[in-house]
């Protein structure tokens, strides 16, 4: 057991575990005095000897829905669409998302997320009113029973009917401001897409809250929110952080459209944040055909422009996605498999960075998903020693040090939801 004083002697880590743009690794000792990284120096060997076991540091998940979690059991995807979850969801969350069951889901979760070695979430929040209220209210409850553990932000959801209601917008606006959260909002092919990100960055920059939307998550070419997102930023000079996720569409767009949107978006200072896992499950569903269109935007080609680029976990046993855990490693590995970031190789450790630094910069986190002096000695130590190992497996042998001290990995039963799945819940 790791705990109080140690040093874990002779580890691998990654140069953009320490916070570097570099794909490059190598052995380190990092010593450790009550909870604090005292020293990350020049590998020795001596009792102890980790042999060359991988360190990463605790992940950022930027974009999750901890308000759905875990309610298949009750309520699945009848068709395994995008549009059969949202009207899932909808059915389930009316008269069902009282306080307790939103409070337990959620706190369900943050024990996967913390066994999984996840240091802070970001989540949206159906925030149609008037469940805004409820659910806001339940996520500051969930932010003061989890702090010093897992950094909660929250995001207020919602369609374009409450983008095109000022009175509704102005709302949950507000009540996103109270609770020191962001303002969000989801979009794809729609008539007055632009007037509608216009409506949504005015109403960010008068309440002074930052953004983070879903866009475009479709396969459906007309769609052009992020575009109009980033051209909506430009316009009107505002000034906060803005992050969008999913972007699918540009899969499916000419070369010029494509060109144009990152073009525009990282003009405008736009990071974004994919969702492979989600994206997989969705994107290009039709009865009786394999799917060829994968959804998982071009990430890469956004890095290369110059964008602050992310991935993260989204759903979890919820109608938009029917399995995850809320693991950093397992959103990481199926990331890399998706996208392809394992080449070049002498880059492909930079990626890392995806799901701990850079969320984690760009939200704005007390914690930097970095190693560092002086900084809490919160790591994931491995069994693997090489890109290949950790990729190979799903590390549920990995040992977490939060604050200075080896936690108990052991997720939560699922059966301690049983009886908010009704009819539902396992025999
Ligand atoms: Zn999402």
């Amino acid at each position: 057991m790791f705990n109080g004083i140690f040093t874990l002697r002779n580890v691998s880590v990654p140069a953009s575990a320490l916070g570097r743009v570099d794909g490059s690794v190598a052995r380190h000792d990092i010593s450790v005095t009550d909870g604090i990284i005292t020293a990350i120096g020049p590998a020795t060997t001596g009792a102890g000897d980790l042999g060359g076991r991988l360190v990463l540091p605790c992940f950022t998940d930027i974009h999750t829905h901890l308000d759905k979690g875990h309610i298949w059991p009750r309520k699945e995807n009848p068709d395994g669409t995008w549009t059969g979850a949202l009207q899932a969801v909808l059915s389930d969350r009316t008269g069902r998302w009282v306080a307790d069951d939103v409070a337990r889901r959620m706190d369900f979760s943050l024990r996967c997320a913390w066994a999984h070695g996840t240091a802070a979430i970001r989540t949206h929040l159906d925030s149609n009113p008037p469940q805004h209220d409820i659910s806001f209210a339940v996520f500051e409850e969930m932010r003061a029973r989890w702090a010093g553990r897992i950094e909660l932000q929250a995001v207020a959801l919602f369609g374009p009917d409450v983008m095109q209601d000022r009175a509704a917008l102005n709302a949950v606006a507000a009540r996103a401001k109270a609770a020191g959260g962001l303002l969000g909002g989801s979009l794809a092919v729609f008539e007055q897409s632009k007037q509608a990100m216009l409506a949504l960055v005015e109403t960010a920059g008068n309440h002074g809250l930052d953004l983070d939307l879903h866009t475009d998550e479709t396969g459906d070419p007309g769609a052009h929110a992020l575009r109009h997102l980033a051209e909506a930023v430009l316009e009107t000079g505002y000034t906060g952080r803005v992050m969008a996720g999913h972007c699918c569409v540009l899969t499916v767009q000419d070369g010029e459209t494509v060109a144009r949107t990152i073009d525009t978006a990282a003009r405008a200072g736009i990071a974004v944040v994919s969702l492979p896992m989600c994206n997989i499950y969705l994107q290009d569903r039709a009865p009786g055909r394999t799917p060829i269109r994968r959804g998982a935007t071009l990430l890469q080609e956004m890095k290369a422009a110059g964008m602050t680029v992310a991935v993260a976990s989204d759903n979890t046993r919820d109608p938009f996605y029917a399995y995850g855990d809320l693991d950093g490693i397992e959103v990481l590995r199926e990331s890399v498999r998706i996208l392809h970031l394992d080449h070049p190789q002498d880059m492909a450790w930079d990626w890392l960075r995806a799901i701990t630094s850079a969320p984690a910069a760009h939200g704005g986190f007390a914690h930097t998903g970095t190693l560092r002096v002086g900084g809490p000695a919160d790591m994931i130590v491995t069994r693997a020693r090489s890109w290949t190992e950790l990729m190979s497996r799903p590390q549920t042998d990995r040992v977490v040090i939060r604050a200075g001290q080896q936690i108990d990995t052991t997720p939560p039963d699922y059966a301690e939801l049983d009886d908010l799945m009704g009819a539902g819940a396992p025999e």
